[in-house]
């Protein structure tokens, strides 16, 4: 707690950014909790700022770490091949992490992935209303139950908002699912590629949810 009540005060010494460019060039030199220490660097989002649609991961992985960008690893493939199946672009959308550096373990010359603690994303998610604030996309897809938390601060589950699109305070709409890297730990590969067509179907839900919300 008292490590907590520590980053907490290192972060409230930071002014708050005027556009993204200042968000993200502040954002890396982040140290508002531990987790820089570990890490590489801070992996922001990126995609135009006029983007519709924002989708929040969990946090970087061992490569996103290494090359600065989000979803460029296994589940970033995964996450490519879902995109396409939904007619989405990726350069169209904003793609961005609740947690923007790499929680790991090393363990001889692997770093394991660890899932970030309840308190570390609260104290990112200073990063992510930024991104939130200037983006302002229509609808955010949530990958996960992190990053659930990460948009709207509360616990829950994916199976308890998935498939209905949420209203959030700001005015935009939230779109729950799965982390592409949960269809690669499936070890059934016909279960695997039933839930790879939820994961399409929830997509194909954000571009009708953001379309929808352009017409009206
Ligand atoms: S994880 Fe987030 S809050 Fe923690 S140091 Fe990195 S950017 Fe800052």
């Amino acid at each position: 707690m008292r490590d907590l009540f520590e980053a907490t005060e290192r972060g409230s010494l930071q002014p708050e950014p005027r556009s993204l460019a200042e968000t993200r060039r502040l954002a890396a030199a982040c140290t508002r909790c531990d987790l820089y220490r570990n890490a590489t660097q801070t992996v922001f989002g990126e995609g135009p700022i006029s983007a519709r649609i924002m989708l929040v991961g969990e946090q970087p992985g061992d490569k996103e770490d290494i090359a600065g960008r989000p979803f460029v690893g296994p589940a970033g493939q995964v996450l490519d091949r879902a995109l396409d199946a939904a007619g989405i672009e990726r350069k169209a959308i904003f793609l961005t992490n609740g947690v923007k550096h790499f929680k790991n373990e090393p363990r001889g010359r692997k770093r394991l992935h660890k899932r970030p603690d309840p308190g570390e994303i609260d104290i990112c998610r200073w990063w992510l209303d930024l991104e939130r604030k200037f983006v302002h996309p229509a609808v955010i897809v949530a990958l996960g139950a992190t990053a659930i938390r990460s948009v709207t601060g509360r616990s829950a589950t994916v199976s308890s908002l998935r498939g209905r699109p949420t209203g959030l305070p700001d005015g935009g709409t939230l779109i729950a699912t799965i982390h592409p890297s949960y269809l690669l730990r499936m070890p059934d590969r016909s279960l695997a590629d039933a839930e790879f067509g939820h994961f399409v179907a929830d997509l194909k839900l954000a571009v009708r949810t953001a379309e929808g919300d352009r017409a009206a």
